[in-house]
């Protein structure tokens, strides 16, 4: 398989925020989101097998880990690569665009689909029947650059009936919109949604790669 970088660091996103984790950057990605901030991992990395992987994920002497992109599911190795997770006893956090399907992964893989708003001007590939393919642990995230882009979130919640079935995190474009904000029309509107502040990129303002 082809990762572009493997490190430990904070968790910045999801119900799993704050927590210590080991990150697993695939290489390669088949959207180009307005807002994307991993522009590197479209193509660098590096060729690694699995053992070699889980050797070095071992190091680190932590349980928690995710595997994210890039897109990780654009590559086969990936299924094979989380059920030896899972069977070594890892939790696994497992970040996806939500444009393939997922049904090939472990089920106790915890999914959390990011679902494309319009702003990020990737929001028509989203495969909708992954979301019959999730079950209460898996999460799901909006990415949020404007007032649209909210109000069609909401509308998209309320039609799959996120709030009930899953934990919802909507998440302001870092650059693009006010954590101040989106924490004001989540209030105004009573939402039971969490507000994903990338915490990374507080912890350690203005390092992009490697948190
Ligand atoms: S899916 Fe993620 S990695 Fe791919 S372009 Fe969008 S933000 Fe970037």
């Amino acid at each position: 398989m082809k990762i572009c970088e493997i490190f430990k660091s904070i968790q910045g996103e999801s119900s799993y925020s704050g927590l210590p984790f080991i990150f697993v950057r695939f290489t390669g990605c088949n959207l180009r989101c307005a807002y994307c901030d991993t522009t590197y991992a479209y193509e660098e990395g590096y060729q690694i097998s699995e053992k070699e992987l889980l050797e070095k994920i071992k190091l680190y002497g932590i349980n928690n880990v995710e595997i994210t992109g890039g897109e990780p599911l654009l590559q086969n190795e990936v299924y094979a690569l989380g059920d030896s997770l899972i069977k070594s006893g890892y939790t696994i956090l497992l970040e996806t665009n939500g444009t393939l399907d997922i049904s090939r992964l472990n089920k106790k893989i915890i999914k959390v689909i990011d679902i494309k708003c319009p702003g990020s001007g990737e929001s028509k590939k989203t495969e909708w029947n992954n979301l019959d393919k999730l079950d209460r642990k898996d999460e799901i995230k909006f990415v949020i650059m404007n007032r649209d882009d909210y109000v069609w979130t909401k509308r998209i919640s309320e039609k799959f009936s996120l709030t009930e079935k899953f934990t919802v995190n909507l998440s302001p474009a870092f650059k693009y919109l006010k954590p101040q904000e989106l924490a004001r029309w989540i209030l105004e509107d009573n939402l039971t949604v969490r507000l994903n502040l990338q915490l990374h990129k507080y912890i350690w303002k203005g390092v992009e790669r490697g948190v």
